[in-house]
């Protein structure tokens, strides 16, 4: 074993029975949970997310660190980040890698594993770095790197890309993180209770575990989590027999592999879910619909939520503190945001507004003003989360802007090879062109966290209007409750279980039950949004800022002690880790 390699820092001496005992960090009694993520979204400055898979898995270890579970994190040192979107006049998406320095926020470990891939013995390191709760509490994050000396420069690229789309590169990439994962946690001295995989692309550890425990899968159960975020089967990563054999050789029996990766090709989802205990879905609607896609599972619904500290503005933190101390501990604190008065939440409010429009004025020449009701969307630019369906009817939109003032502000970057996500943000170009003069509208490059950020805290009105039922759960309207921005979404993931119709917000569309058809569907859609945004939304904005301020409240007061990551840890300890 390379026990020499354990970095001595990480000793500690505990009391086993009648013995003294060396160990390393604090589980002597195995009680570490161990989460396991291909991306993790902590700051702008480390690009190695995505979208919300990555922002989620951020603020569950923030949340750890909050509650003070043992906990340790796992993913890849994506050294070539994910890429860096500019655009032209036109919304032509021109990428970029984003190369950053590790050596700048992490901590390199001394400590190396090896994971067999074509033959070779590739060698795999670690970087650490402290993910920290509100109150300086932390839990580790290893980052598994194959940029080492040793290895051929083509192994050194390994875990360079953010999901390199290159399938046997792909698989290379999740055999580093699963299998390496858990050998690196080993190495390091982590003796660990449950293997929490987030997503397919994490489910190696349970094969890692399977050769451990000699097949036994039983075994292998009763420590493994799996959390599935994809709705339809054609997002899920599957991987041809042959391409597993010529990279892994001979790492299981193949019997076994099929048995427990599906009998084609191998699933990383099917994986996940027949070697796991404990197996979710992450809100109520998408636990439904993946029993529908895999009916012989028991899965679970563990909805997901957002750090809550992390995502509230610093005008709001203000607020909240002064009048609800303690709450970024317990957001549940804030079910008594009524006794903020409500002068003092408008101006928050205003300021986070205020910062949003200077930034988007700094960056678009649209000059956006404080006064008109701001609605913000972003989210990566995919299909399904339909960017352009706001833009359906130009002309009623028009028509709409004419009696009260409106602006829109949209953000998202397409996956490289995304061809129609990139058309997608292209046709949003388009239909802001022939907007203006009538409503003002932004399109802000790169979206990022800090983007992010600002965009959930300043608008006024968060649109969300993906196509049910791909919209597994979704965060960002969370974030936008947390700051008293009201939802107006599709009755799709969380909305559903958040939606009060004019309390904390609005539907657009549809309950995803209603039997109906697909066009019959869209036009109700359509007809929502214009009609709740001309008759209810503009005016109660202009018109009654009382009630609109009221639904703020309501949309804190329900929304944010709900739908934030210590609440849902709270779920995952007591139905899945502590099982
Ligand atoms: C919160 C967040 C997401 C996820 O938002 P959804 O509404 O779930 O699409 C994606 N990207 C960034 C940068 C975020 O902050």
């Amino acid at each position: 074993m390379a026990k020499k390699s354990r970095p001595k820092d990480l000793t500690i001496i505990v009391r086993d029975g009648n013995q003294l005992r060396r160990t390393f960090m604090q589980t002597p009694n195995g009680n570490i949970i161990a989460y396991f993520t291909m991306e993790v979204g902590l700051s702008s400055e480390i690009p190695i997310y995505s979208g919300g898979l990555g922002i989620l898995a951020a603020d569950t270890l923030r949340a750890a660190a909050d509650l003070g579970i043992p906990f340790v994190g796992v993913t890849l040192l994506n050294r070539r980040g994910y890429y860096k979107q500019s655009l032209t006049p036109e919304g032509k998406q021109i990428e970029e890698l984003d190369e950053w320095d590790p050596s700048k926020y992490l901590t390199k470990l001394p400590t190396e594993v090896t994971v067999g891939l074509e033959g070779r013995s590739v060698k795999v390191g670690a970087w650490k770095l402290e993910v920290k709760g509100v109150d300086g509490s932390r839990v580790p994050l290893i980052f598994l790197d194959t940029n080492l000396d040793a290895n051929t420069a083509i192994d050194r690229e390994i875990t360079s890309l953010l999901y390199g789309d290159d399938r046997a590169y792909r698989l290379k990439q999740e055999a580093i993180l699963g299998i390496g994962g858990v050998r690196m946690l080993d190495t390091l001295g982590y003796s660990v209770k449950k293997y929490h995989m987030n997503e397919g692309h994490t489910s190696f550890v349970a094969l890692e575990l399977l050769r451990r425990y000699e097949m036994d899968a039983e075994a292998v159960r009763r420590r493994c989590v799996f959390t599935t975020h994809t709705p339809t089967n054609s997002a899920h990563d599957i991987f041809h027999y042959d391409l597993v054999k010529s990279i892994l050789g001979d790492i299981l029996p193949e019997e076994h592999l099929r048995r427990y990766g599906g009998h084609d090709a191998l699933n990383m989802t099917l994986l996940g879910l027949n070697l796991s205990g404990f197996v979710n879905g992450v809100s109520k609607k998408h636990a439904e619909v993946s029993k529908q896609l895999f009916p012989n599972h028991d899965i679970k619904a563990i909805t997901n939520g957002v750090h809550s500290y992390t995502w509230v503005c610093r005008s709001l933190r203000a607020l909240y503190d002064k009048y609800l101390p303690g709450w970024s501990k317990e957001p549940e604190l804030l079910s008594r945001v009524d006794i903020i008065p409500s002068d003092e939440l408008w101006e928050a409010h205003m300021e986070a507004k205020k910062e949003l429009i200077d930034f988007v004025n700094q960056k678009t020449s649209n000059n956006l003003t404080y006064d008109a009701l701001t609605i913000g969307f972003a989210r990566r630019a995919t299909g399904y989360k339909r960017h352009t369906l706001v833009f359906s009817d130009l002309r009623r939109l028009k028509k709409i802007g004419k009696v009260n003032k409106l602006q829109i502000i949209m953000s998202g970057k397409a996956h490289l090879n995304d061809i129609y996500g990139k058309e997608m943000i292209e046709a949003v170009h388009r239909h802001m062109k022939e907007l203006s003069g009538c409503i003002k509208t932004a399109y802000l490059e790169n979206y990022n966290i800090s983007i992010a950020a600002k965009m959930v805290a300043g608008c006024d009105v968060w649109l969300n209007t993906p196509l049910p039922p791909y919209e597994a759960c979704g965060t960002s309207g969370m974030k936008a409750a947390h700051n008293g921005v009201l939802n107006f979404s599709v009755l799709d993931g969380w909305w559903l279980e958040g939606w009060v119709e004019n309390v904390t917000g609005w539907a657009i569309g549809p309950h995803p039950d209603a039997q109906i058809s697909a066009e019959e569907r869209y036009m109700k859609e359509l007809e929502d949004l214009y009609a709740k945004l001309e008759y209810i939304i503009l005016p109660k904005y202009y018109k009654a800022r009382g009630e609109w301020i009221n639904m703020m409240k309501n949309s804190i007061k329900i929304l944010a002690p709900r739908f934030n990551t210590n609440f849902m840890l709270h779920k995952y300890v007591v139905s899945a880790y502590l099982q």
